[in-house]
């Protein structure tokens, strides 16, 4: 790279008219020229335009990144310098941090709030895996006599990772910073919907002194650019977030190449409140727990279940709160709540709550497409109660990704946990109890990745996110995570004074 590339990238400001993909360290247009328009879902304006890459394009990106892990430059820089170089991401997004967070709200609709923890976290995990790599390692084993063994980790190699359009930046931070922690090469392909943080992501590594090729991003298609990285066979590894049919569509194309699959996929969590619950803190841990970022999380907690002798006084408080979110301007410190992601979400939305109607649900707050006084043209959705609903009904069984919560009562320990684990997902999960015996008893027993326990937040950097059943497998944000950009070769070896003849010839 020359000076005057690195100086281009580093003074240009990040709102723009026009993004270009990033591949092999530079700026390009895509092969055909072709671009996609990128909308603020709040106000349903255009904002700008992005380059949409082909195949070609996907093509040269996964050259790039395998060039760059086979020149062994970024892989074989010491662990102690690649840490120095995380961490001078992290300290570009610090120093950049406002911009960020408002092109993030541009780009999704999201509160301002809720933009400035996500991009702090995102920060958080590339110091984070700063610190991790260095104290990634492998082992020394037990093995007879004058045999020894030990192991090493290495870089797994090119890794496709595919982004959703809920926590953009978060979620590219949580599958770059790993796998350039330890050594790999990464072609990142974002949401199509939120592509703007992500490739700013990228030209920040750049500017950090990643190598050229080390880390792409390819805006496109996902049903396109999407399948051919998870089928191309020079592409090791595949991270996606996403919804549960196409985490299960990657894993079939991915086996063709046997390439190692992560796969973080959607939720309906369950949100338990027993009688011994300090009622005003479940409150309020509940309230954010479903409508933070307007419920568009895979680990929102969507199913409430009271115990029936505080149902009445939590229900009667927990409705009145939710009335109270402040929806409107996102870049207000006052909103609580901002627009869903696209038409497309907001008539899932819609599609859902009527189909709780249908079934014989009572909605119990919101319930209604909301136009905030100068959004009037922006995807808004209520904070949305449904109470008298059955285990059987769609609302309750299928994700929404959506402000609805549903609410029913239980009678005892044992059927809670019944119904907590009545779910082909396993993600989240949350306990509201002064009892601190019943609290571990039951988050043992709750098949979820993750329990909440009297606390309304799911991880920090350095806590193992991901699920059981069908939410997927593998962990992001932990030191685990590095194993899973690593492969382990155990190096075998023998010291012995006489040299071995197994065969006795
Ligand atoms: P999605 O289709 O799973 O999209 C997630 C990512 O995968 C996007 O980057 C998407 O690209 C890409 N993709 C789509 N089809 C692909 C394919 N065949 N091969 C490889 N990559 C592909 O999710 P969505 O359509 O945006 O949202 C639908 C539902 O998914 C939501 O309502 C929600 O229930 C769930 N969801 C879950 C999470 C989560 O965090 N677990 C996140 C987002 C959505 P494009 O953007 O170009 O389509
Ligand atoms: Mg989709």
């Amino acid at each position: 790279m020359t000076k005057t590339q690195e100086t281009a990238v580093e003074t240009q400001s990040m709102k723009r008219d026009f993004y270009k993909l990033f591949i092999n360290g530079e700026q390009v247009e895509a092969s055909d020229g072709g671009r996609t328009k990128v909308v603020n879902p709040a106000t349903g304006e255009v904002i700008a335009e992005v380059a949409k890459a082909t195949k070609e394009d996907a093509q040269r990106a996964v050259e790039a990144a395998r060039a760059a892990f086979d020149n062994g430059k970024w892989k074989r820089t010491p662990t102690g310098r690649r840490a120095r170089v995380l961490n001078k991401i992290a300290a570009i997004m610090r120093s950049r941090f406002n911009e960020l967070v408002e092109l993030e709200v541009l780009n999704t609709g999201k509160s301002i709030g809720a933009a400035q923890g996500q991009i702090n976290q995102a920060i958080e995990d590339f110091e984070f895996y700063a610190g991790a790599i260095v104290g990634h390692r492998g082992s020394v084993n037990n093995v007879p006599g004058q045999f020894h063994n030990y192991t090493e980790k290495e870089p797994v190699g090119v890794c496709a990772q595919i982004i959703p359009w809920n926590y953009p930046l978060m979620m590219a931070a949580w599958k770059v910073a790993p796998a350039i922690a330890a050594g790999c090469s990464v072609i990142i392909k974002p949401a199509s919907l939120t592509p703007l943080t992500a490739i700013i992501l990228g030209e920040i590594c750049h500017e950090a002194g990643v190598p050229e090729g080390v880390v792409n991003i390819v805006p496109g298609s996902g049903s396109e650019i999407g399948n051919f990285l998870v089928e191309h066979e020079l592409v090791n590894k595949v991270a996606f977030t996403g919804s549960t049919p196409i985490g299960k569509d990657i894993m079939a194309r991915a086996s063709s190449t046997l390439k190692r699959v992560t796969l973080e996929l959607g939720g309906k969590s369950p949100n338990l409140v027993f009688e011994d619950a300090d009622i005003d803190a479940a409150v309020d841990g509940s309230i954010y727990g479903i409508f933070n970022n307007t419920g568009q999380s895979c680990e929102a907690r969507s199913r409430l279940y009271i115990h029936e002798s505080v149902y009445d006084e939590f229900m009667e408080k927990f409705i009145e709160k939710t009335n109270r979110i402040v929806l409107a301007d996102p870049m207000s410190p006052e909103t609580h709540v901002g627009s869903l992601i696209d038409q497309s979400q907001l008539d899932t939305v819609k599609y859902y709550v009527q189909s709780a109607i249908d079934e014989g649900a009572e909605i119990l707050a919101g319930g209604k497409q909301l136009h905030p006084e100068g959004f009037e043209n922006g995807f808004w959705y209520a904070p949305t109660i449904i109470g008298n609903v059955t285990q059987d009904m769609k609302v309750v069984r299928e994700e929404i990704f959506g402000p609805v919560v549903v609410v029913s009562k239980f009678s005892d320990e044992k059927e809670a946990i019944k119904l907590a684990n009545d779910t082909e997902f396993g993600l989240g999960s949350a306990i509201w109890s002064k009892d601190g015996a019943r609290c571990t008893r039951v988050a043992n027993q709750i098949e979820a990745g993750i329990v909440m326990v009297n606390c309304p937040f799911s991880a920090f950097p350095g806590t193992p996110f991901g699920g059981y059943k069908q939410s997927g497998f593998g962990r992001e944000l932990a030191i685990e995570t590095l194993d899973l950009y690593s492969e382990t070769k155990s190096i075998m070896s023998y010291y012995g004074a006489r040299p071995l003849n197994p065969f006795g010839l």
